[in-house]
C-alpha cells in the first residue's frame, strides 16, 4: 500500500535521486519543501531553474560561472602565465581557499581512465592546448608554467602524464604538485597546509 500520494512519492524519489541523499533524508526533505510556503517553494525551484539555465563553463578555463569569464580569468591581478590544472571545480575551490595562489587555473572535468572508457576527448583537454597555444590566458601574456594538480589516483597520475607529453614540446615548463597529497585522496578534502606543501613542493615532469 502507498502511503503517500503519488505527488509526494514522485517528489521523494526525485531527491533521493541526488548524491548523498538516501530515502530517510529525501523523505525529510519532502516533508520540510511540504510544509514551506507555496512562494518559499517557488523561490527554491525558480532558483535551480535559473543556476541550470545560466550556468556554463567558463570560456577560458573552464570553470563554472555565469558570465563569458569567470572572476578568476577576468582578474589583472591574478598571473596569466601560470595555470593550475585540476580535475573538478571543486579542486578549485580548494585551491583557493589556501588564498596563495596567485596564477589561474584549467578545470579538466573529469580525468583520464582507460578502465571507466574515458579517454583524453572526453575531458576538457583540448581548451587547456588551444589555450597555451593560443598565446596563453586573457591579456594575450604567453604561458609560462602548467602545474598539474590532478588526483594522485591512477587517473589523476595517467592524466598528468599524458598532459606533459602533449604540453612539454610547446616550451611551457610542466611541474606536477609533491605528493604530499594522500594517494586517491580528493582535492577538495584535503587541508590547507597540505595543500600549499604540494604546491610549494611541485617538481619538473
Ligand atoms: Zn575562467
Amino acid at each position: 500500500m502507498d502511503l503517500y500520494s503519488g505527488d509526494f512519492n514522485k517528489l521523494i524519489d526525485e531527491l533521493a535521486a541526488l548524491p548523498g541523499i538516501g530515502n530517510k533524508s529525501a523523505q525529510r526533505l519532502a516533508f520540510y519543501i511540504i510544509g514551506m510556503s507555496e512562494a518559499r517553494v517557488d523561490r527554491l525551484a525558480q532558483t535551480m531553474v535559473k543556476a541550470r539555465k545560466s550556468v556554463h563553463y567558463c570560456r577560458c578555463c573552464q570553470n563554472l560561472t555565469d558570465s563569458d569569464l569567470c572572476p578568476i580569468c577576468a582578474s589583472p591581478r591574478r598571473d596569466h602565465g601560470t595555470i593550475m590544472v585540476v580535475e573538478t571545480p571543486q579542486d578549485l575551490a580548494a585551491y583557493e581557499k589556501t588564498g596563495k595562489y596567485e596564477g589561474v587555473y584549467h578545470v579538466l572535468h573529469g580525468a583520464i581512465s582507460p578502465m571507466m572508457g574515458i579517454g583524453p576527448a572526453d575531458i576538457r583537454l583540448r581548451e587547456l592546448l588551444d589555450r597555451i597555444r593560443a598565446g596563453g590566458a586573457e591579456g594575450g601574456k604567453p604561458v609560462r608554467e602548467v602545474i598539474i594538480a590532478t588526483n594522485s589516483s591512477l587517473e589523476g597520475e595517467t592524466t598528468a602524464m599524458y598532459i606533459s607529453k602533449l604540453i612539454k614540446p610547446l616550451q611551457v615548463r610542466v611541474t606536477r604538485i609533491a605528493s604530499g597529497v594522500p594517494v586517491g585522496g580528493d582535492l577538495e578534502n584535503i587541508d590547507e597546509v597540505t595543500l600549499l606543501r604540494a604546491l610549494e613542493g611541485r617538481q619538473e615532469m
